[in-house]
């Protein structure tokens, strides 16, 4: 699948459910409505669009969410999906907040996951409350830790907060260095209605990498993971870190991605609404050929690239759906 601008599109990430067992600050309001099951596609259905798209050339997928692991019987997807590895297939990974990761690390493994995203913005348990409203970090972190006993390798993702985490991230940075793991850290982008001022949240990391030379050799990488992160290599650990600045750099020229919610949506691009509604062509009955029709016709209508801005007068989200929809 090639898009208008000459993108290879290899990537898919899938959120397989809105629901969160969190309510983090910047990604929900405390009091968020769900949307109603009979919406929701069911596992064999996202199975089957994720099939449409590997006989298109998707070879890498992503399960997020919501939160992937509170889905009921996602591993049953896993599975499925990890079966298709080596058939057009080659990476199979996951986006989590770590909360529910102890038991369901050793099963990700078998089905062939390899690479896990945990979402981790503190290492101080109370600001982790205080972030997260619901969640509790010990057992995140219990999660990371199986994560890792069971063979996985760990990327820490931490959204950059001014005024909560800005001054953890030296600290951030030796942790996942001594434990072994990868560090990205991202801005804040306004999606979605929450209750916070997002002016108030925003942190740009140009400013964060420059205090972090203070202390650290951050050494250029040529390092990508086909995202938008920008990789250094720490001289002093080894590990890398990542940043993912969709606000002060734009990310969009390498973009090799698109995003299915739990609805059969298809977003073309994070940061604008355009979208396909591939469960109406699902639920009709479709063939694989017009699925696959349906999903070429989405991909040739890719835009170019986002137009997030914060609005600071009004502080209101440049694209109104939730995070928590599309999955990151
Ligand atoms: N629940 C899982 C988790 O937290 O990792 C997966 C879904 S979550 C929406 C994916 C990533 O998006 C997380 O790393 C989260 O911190 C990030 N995120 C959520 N809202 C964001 C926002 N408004 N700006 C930047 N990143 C955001
Ligand atoms: Fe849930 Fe992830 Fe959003 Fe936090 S960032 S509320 S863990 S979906």
């Amino acid at each position: 699948m090639i898009d208008p601008f000459g993108r290879e599109i290899t990537y898919l990430r899938i959120s397989v459910t809105d629901r969160c067992d969190f309510r983090c600050v910047y990604c929900m309001a405390e009091d968020m409505t769900f949307l109603p099951k009979a919406d929701i596609l069911t596992l064999e259905e996202l199975d089957r669009l994720a099939g449409a798209f590997i006989r298109l050339g998707t070879r890498k997928i992503r399960l997020t969410g919501g939160e992937p692991l509170v889905r009921r019987e996602v591993m049953t997807l896993f599975r499925s999906l990890g079966a298709r590895l080596g058939n057009g297939l080659d990476e199979l990974t996951v986006t989590t907040n770590g909360s529910q990761l102890a038991r369901f690390a050793e099963a990700l493994r078998a089905a062939g996951v390899r690479r896990v995203n945990v979402s981790l913005d503190t290492l101080s348990a109370e600001k982790f409350a205080a972030i997260t409203r619901w969640g509790r970090l010990d057992r995140t972190l219990d999660g990371i830790f199986a994560a890792k006993a069971a063979g996985l390798a760990v990327k820490i993702n931490a959204v950059a907060l001014k005024g909560v985490n800005e001054d953890e991230f030296d600290t951030m940075l030796a942790w996942c260095g001594e434990h072994g793991f990868d560090l990205c850290l991202i801005e804040t982008m306004p999606m979605g209605e929450i209750d916070a001022d997002r002016t108030e949240q925003y942190l740009p990391l140009s400013l964060v990498r420059s205090r972090l030379r203070h202390r650290w050799t951050l050494e250029e990488t040529s390092y990508r993971t086909g995202g938008p992160a920008r990789y250094y290599t720490v001289a002093k650990t080894g590990r890398r870190i990542g940043f993912i600045t969709p606000m002060t750099h734009n990310f969009c020229e390498s973009c090799n991605r698109v995003r299915l919610t739990c609805t059969g949506t298809l977003y073309m691009c994070l940061g604008q609404d355009d979208q396909a509604d591939l469960r109406a062509v699902l639920r009709r009955g479709a063939t694989d050929a017009e699925l696959e029709g349906a999903i070429r016709a989405a991909i040739a209508r890719k835009p170019r690239g986002h137009d997030f801005v914060i609005d600071r007068r009004h502080d209101r989200p440049s694209v109104a759906r939730h995070m928590s929809l599309t999955g990151g």
